[in-house]
């Protein structure tokens, strides 16, 4: 019995990890092939950005000006599991001081064999030096303030077999974090840029990339054999001369899950169009993710502000972890396997988390390695809330399945880096960081606690925020003495 027992709590474990993902190991990549040769569109003129059509009603930060701006052309084979790329990165320098240099990081480059480049191009770029997932342009003459530069990238590929949010298995392929992207830039402290940790056991542990609030857009053309291709993706796609146009501006990504096997549902609430995508034995399930989301997002727009974009699309995953991205999240189709009667189930745990996201990444960005605790630790505790709200009786049940049942320790502002690995930074941030949000709000009492999250959701908006930016709203809100607590719960706290 202990033995069949065994795998239900490894897979309840994993389901749990909120935001993990595990590496495929070395053997489950493929064998390169020759490199794809098939045409390129030519990409258009990058077009004009919108700005969502959902005019908030509370005053966000203007929106900062001079985005990079992403023009993507992708063509995509499914069954072959292939793409080949046509990109275009637009990059205005919005220092006050000449850049000589500019950086892009390729993620895909993690994955070995998967990426190959055809050329690298741009009428500033001299040369450039490789490292791992980083490639450093020497920019010749340097790119005046005000100014913008266009660096075109061509290249395929070959995604790799493997369960995750990037890569494909039998039911899905996922394209998470797959171009070129310019990190963030600060003349004092240089670019914002940190390397991917995988533990002991094989899993990544927590996020890396940090990017900025930029506009995205992209054409996509399925080519090869693979018929009745569903596309699920960060925006809504428009059918045009064959391809599909997707535009999302004020976002830090774009990404896209494809499946031959999703069985869509669609509800559109104040506004916003929610979407499900899942798979054929969790047909069920859709409507009951729906419910969830729509609470969420309620639940939010009330704490932060309302979800500002037009479409959210929640993705069943094919493999044992979540994973959040602008516009779109996956939840692991383990989540959905386990799900029975609401609310003592992961799904009604775990879509709360992941919708939190919309704010805490996508449209308040942060240090996802160095300060992983201002989006993580924030979006646990909104689970927390989330039960408050809407299952009060069952808040308790959340505390204990969640939180104390793994007795968790460790520093609230731990980094990726933390010795130990996924379960070390899960205690951690996560649930240790869940308690110490409890016991920041039972300090400074309930209408401080909320005014300053809102607060300092709303002024960090499509900014990197800092662990002074969360304190200093607090600041505002409530002059209770938080060094007691910062003590307990931060390592080396500065004073507030
Ligand atoms: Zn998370």
């Amino acid at each position: 019995m202990r033995a069949r027992h065994l795998p239900i709590i490894v897979a309840l474990t994993l389901l749990l990890s909120a935001c993990a993902q595990q590496p495929a190991p070395p053997a489950e990549l493929p064998t390169p092939i020759a490199l794809i040769t098939g045409s390129h569109e030519t990409p258009t003129e990058i077009r004009p950005t919108e700005t969502p059509t959902q005019a908030p009603t509370f005053e966000l930060p203007a929106q900062p000006e001079n985005r990079t701006i992403y023009d993507l052309d992708l063509n995509l084979d499914y069954a072959q599991h292939t793409a080949s790329v046509v990109q275009k990165i637009t990059y205005f320098n919005r220092t006050d001081q000449p850049m000589h240099e500019l950086l892009l990081l390729i993620p895909p480059r993690y994955f070995a064999g998967v990426y190959s480049q055809g050329s690298l191009s741009g009428n500033l770029v001299m040369q450039s030096r490789e490292s791992g997932i980083r490639t450093m342009l020497s920019l010749e003459p340097a790119l005046q303030p005000g100014e913008s530069t266009t660096i075109q990238v061509i290249f395929t590929l070959l995604l790799p077999k493997r369960p995750g949010v990037f890569g494909w298995s039998e039911m899905q392929t996922n394209l998470m974090d797959w171009f070129p992207i310019i990190p963030p830039f600060d003349p004092a402290s240089g670019w914002l840029v940190n390397e991917r940790v995988v533990d002991a056991s094989n899993t990544i542990v927590g996020e890396y990339l940090s990017s900025e609030t930029a506009d995205f857009s992209l054409r996509l053309r399925l080519t090869g054999s693979a018929q009745n291709l569903i596309i699920a993706a960060s925006s809504e796609g428009v059918e045009k001369d064959g391809n599909l146009e997707y535009r999302l501006p004020l976002a830090r990504s774009f990404s896209l899950s494809v499946s031959d096997q999703f069985i869509t549902r669609e509800a559109d609430h104040k506004g916003v169009s929610i979407r499900t995508y899942v798979f054929p034995q969790h047909h069920e399930a859709g409507e009951t993710i729906i419910e969830v989301a729509k609470n969420a997002l309620d639940l939010y727009a009330e704490l932060f502000y309302p979800y500002p974009r037009k479409t959210l699309s929640l993705v069943s995953a094919d493999f044992l972890h979540n994973m959040e991205t602008d516009g779109m999240l996956l939840i692991s189709k383990g989540v959905i396997d386990f799900y029975r009667d609401a609310p003592l189930n992961n799904l009604t745990i775990l879509v709360p988390h992941e919708i939190s996201h919309q704010w805490f990444y996508s449209l308040v960005g942060n240090d996802p390695a160095k300060e992983p605790w201002l989006d993580e630790t924030i979006a646990t505790y909104c689970e927390s809330l989330y039960f408050e709200r809407y299952h009060p009786e069952h808040l308790a049940w959340w505390w204990s399945n969640r939180v104390d049942g793994f007795k968790p320790e460790g520093w609230v502002n731990a980094t990726i880096y933390i010795p130990g690995g996924y379960s070390a930074y899960r205690d951690a941030v996560y649930l240790n960081g869940a308690k110490f949000m409890q016991e920041l709000r039972n300090l400074t009492g309930d209408d401080a606690f909320f005014a300053a999250l809102q607060q300092y959701t709303l002024q960090n908006t499509y900014k990197i925020a800092s662990e002074s930016d969360f304190f200093k709203a607090l600041r505002n809100h409530s002059s209770a003495d938080l060094n007691p607590l910062l003590q307990k719960y931060f390592e080396n706290p500065p004073a507030y």
